[in-house]
């Protein structure tokens, strides 16, 4: 079946191997051919054009292994990725030639959890890229329709993979629910706290406070949707009554500093990768005001979103942009954000 399958996809003149990236443990990634899961009728051949470097893959290819999830087999890394389509299986309705972004999320789409619409927390969920699932940072891959998201002329597919971290920004900024008017202190000016900034800005809210400990990267927020920076390495935090806290750098001493900065009834959201257990939440405070502590975990319906605010403009992907990589020095474009630190996304091309 399998054998026909190539044959046939052979005969179409449709690429049956392609390279990649691949990580066989901690600090040994190799560019080299795998051969491509055959197309079955849901699914569609996309060729990459780009691929969004993030601090998940980091973490696989410095340590072997992000969080509790270790590399235990050869795997291709990647979960943010753009491209065209090349080629469609036979129940798809996606026209080849479109440029798409692949939301990257596997969940079963079956479960209580999926079918209630969480699709994002799927206890047996998984995700291009995460171990021992093939990812994205190879030059074609194979993947159901239904992850595909169509990109509109204004967002090339070169670009395209910074989509997804918008998204994580989006739902973010969705889970705080934030409002017009809100005074929004957002910890940690990364790929993600600097989009964190520009969607709540376009939700309207009235001032927004970004910290960082790095100047370069406050200077990219004072010029995206930032109303005020503050280099908590060199300043103490003095603020007081905001309205919503967007904690986006993983810091704990972030997180508790801005819950304190919080007005009665306000609104922290965790969107940074926690550590397993965290000691010094102020949980007395928190009770006290009534403050709502929750989290935000990847993203749920929130490309379209996302899509939207970037082909309009609103919010400007090429702020986060900082540098491209071809696929070969894949490597390189992993530890790019560590040797640089004013890197931001690092893109890799093909
Ligand atoms: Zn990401
Ligand atoms: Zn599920």
């Amino acid at each position: 079946m399998t054998t026909q399958t190539i044959h046939t996809a052979a005969t179409h003149g449709l690429p049956v191997a392609t390279e990649g990236a691949v990580l066989h443990a901690a600090r040994d990634l190799r560019i080299e051919h795998k051969p491509l899961a055959a197309l079955g009728p849901n699914d569609v051949l996309v060729q990459m054009r780009s691929g969004g470097i993030c601090g998940s893959d980091m973490h696989y290819y410095a340590e072997g292994r992000n969080g509790t999830n270790e590399l235990r087999q050869p795997t291709v890394l990647g979960h943010e990725g753009a491209g065209v389509v090349l080629a469609t299986g036979a129940d798809t309705s996606i026209a080849a030639g479109t440029a798409v972004v692949i939301e990257p999320a596997l969940p079963c789409r079956t479960c209580p959890t999926c079918l209630s619409g969480r699709y994002n927390l799927c206890p047996a969920g998984t995700c291009f890229g995460s171990p021992p699932t093939d990812g994205l940072f190879a030059r074609h891959v194979v993947v159901p329709e239904a992850a595909l998201h169509e990109l509109p002329a204004s967002i090339p597919a070169e670009i395209g993979a910074a989509i997804e971290p918008l998204a994580v920004a989006v739902w973010a900024v969705e889970r705080a629910q934030v409002q017009a008017g809100h005074r929004v202190l957002v910890t940690g000016a990364g790929p993600i706290g600097l989009l964190v900034a520009q969607v709540a800005a376009a939700k309207g809210a009235s001032e927004i406070v970004v910290t960082d400990v790095n100047d370069d990267r406050l200077a990219v927020a004072a010029r995206f949707g930032a109303t005020r920076t503050v280099n908590t390495a060199a300043t103490a935090l003095d603020l007081q009554d905001m309205d919503r806290l967007i904690e986006c750098s993983g810091n704990t001493r972030a997180l508790s500093d801005g819950i304190q900065t919080l007005a009665p009834a306000a609104r922290a959201t965790v969107v940074g990768q926690a550590r397993p257990t965290v000691d010094g939440i102020p949980l007395g405070f928190l009770q006290r005001y009534e403050i709502d502590l929750v989290t935000a975990f990847r993203y749920a319906h929130a490309f379209p979103r996302a899509i939207e605010l970037a082909s309009s403009g609103v919010v400007d992907l090429r702020s986060i942009i900082t540098s491209t990589f071809p696929l070969e020095d894949a490597a390189a474009a992993l530890t790019a954000p560590v040797s640089d630190p004013t890197n931001l996304k690092v893109l890799i091309t093909y």
